[in-house]
């Protein structure tokens, strides 16, 4: 049975990365016979400038139509000067949101071959291993009313919503309790509850839930000691779950705790499992068009997309084994490059996976 992906090689570094990660894919689509179909679309600011807006019709028909979607990335400083709702961003935001992709997985995992890459002292973050569970289609990047404002005293004033309904909190809280019972069976749930009271609901959702899953060890913790934590010791965390903004800001700097962000992939799933798959690195665009962006977190993104809404997890592990082969083989991206090892681009790291993939038995 053919599948449909939908390829979206968005802006900056994006093309460049994504024509890594096609060539991965269609390796191991034509020798594992996997009938995937793949297909492109715009999306960002080349939407933007090709038809006028960030997110066309075409493409979000295409991406209701998909099994799954592949994405690099969006955005760049040419778009900045457009109002924030025409930005590129906002497409991402709306396809998100149009297929309810609410779930955002995002695992921080330390390659042992990157440990010297990391800012940290290797020991605090050698075998590091979170999976971050954000929530990604709720909260104050999509709460109304917002705006910026004028007050009678002709001051402006910038306005922001949060809100999370009972049923959006139940949700992701699954998700994250189901992804623990999975690993290592302990979830920590970040939140403000001491001064948010959305976040408040969202704590005793989070604990009503744990009475489903008595098996996972559940804890709380206020967002600003989790950042803290993350830094101190970030390995006495397995599962974290927590809302949009939290888990956005949480999970970047778990991020660099790796070493690079360049190395890090991330699904975006909805309530049936078909899902988006990203790099979590933006558009780069200070490196852009110069061939040395690190395609791996891109190649990662698709072999998660295998395991996740493709049920190909061998192939996935495949795809895996060989990014870690390159790796041991001493091949870096210049973010990830350390002394000692061999600095490549975009299309040499592409091409040392597709090698390292060929030799496999
Ligand atoms: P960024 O992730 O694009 O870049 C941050 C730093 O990391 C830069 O120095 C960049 O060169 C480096 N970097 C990122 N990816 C890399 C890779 N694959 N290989 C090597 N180095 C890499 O974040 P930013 O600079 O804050 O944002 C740039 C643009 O990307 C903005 O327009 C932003 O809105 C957009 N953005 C998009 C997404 C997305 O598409 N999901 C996410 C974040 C930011």
């Amino acid at each position: 049975m053919t599948k449909k992906i939908l390829i979206l090689a968005g802006d900056g570094i994006g093309p460049e990365i994504m024509q890594e990660a096609v060539k991965v894919l269609q390796f191991v689509n034509d020798q594992e016979n996997l009938g995937l179909e793949l297909e492109q679309a715009l999306l960002g600011g080349c939407a933007i400038d090709a038809t006028g807006g960030p997110l066309p019709e075409a493409t979000l028909k295409l991406a209701k139509e998909a099994d799954s979607i592949l994405l690099a990335a969006v955005g760049g400083p040419k778009w900045e000067p457009l109002p924030i709702a025409n930005r590129p961003e906002k497409g991402l935001l709306g396809i998100r949101s149009a297929l309810e992709l609410f779930a955002n997985l995002r695992p921080a995992i330390l390659y042992p071959q990157l440990a010297s890459a990391s800012s940290l002292k290797p020991e605090l973050v050698a075998g590091l291993d979170i999976l971050i569970v954000r929530e990604l289609v709720g909260g104050m990047y999509f709460g109304k009313p917002r705006g910026i404002r004028t007050l009678e005293n002709g001051e402006r004033e910038g306005f922001n919503t949060l809100t999370y309904k009972e049923s959006e909190i139940e949700r992701i809280g699954r998700i994250g309790f189901e992804m623990a019972r999975k690993r290592n069976k302990k979830l920590c749930s970040v939140d403000k509850a001491n001064v948010l009271e959305a976040t408040e609901l969202w704590r005793e959702i989070m604990t009503k839930l744990n009475k489903e899953y008595p098996d996972v060890q559940l804890s709380h913790m206020y967002v600003d000691n989790a950042a803290m934590q993350l830094i101190r010791a970030p390995k006495q965390f397995d599962v974290m779950v927590t809302e949009n903004m939290f888990g956005d800001i949480l999970s970047d700097a778990a991020a660099m705790l790796t070493g690079s962000i360049g190395m890090l992939p991330s699904a975006s799933l909805d309530k049936t499992g078909k899902g988006m798959y990203e790099p979590c690195h933006g558009s780069a665009p200070d490196i852009a068009g110069k061939g040395v962006a690190n395609p791996l977190a891109t190649i990662l993104s698709a072999a998660m997309m295998l395991r996740y809404s493709l049920n190909q997890g061998r192939v996935a592990d495949r795809i895996e084994q060989a990014v870690s082969t390159v790796l041991d083989q001493g091949y870096r991206t210049g973010d990830i490059f350390t002394e000692g090892t061999q600095k490549v681009g975009t299309a040499q790291m592409g091409e040392a996976v597709l090698n390292a993939l060929k030799a496999q038995k």
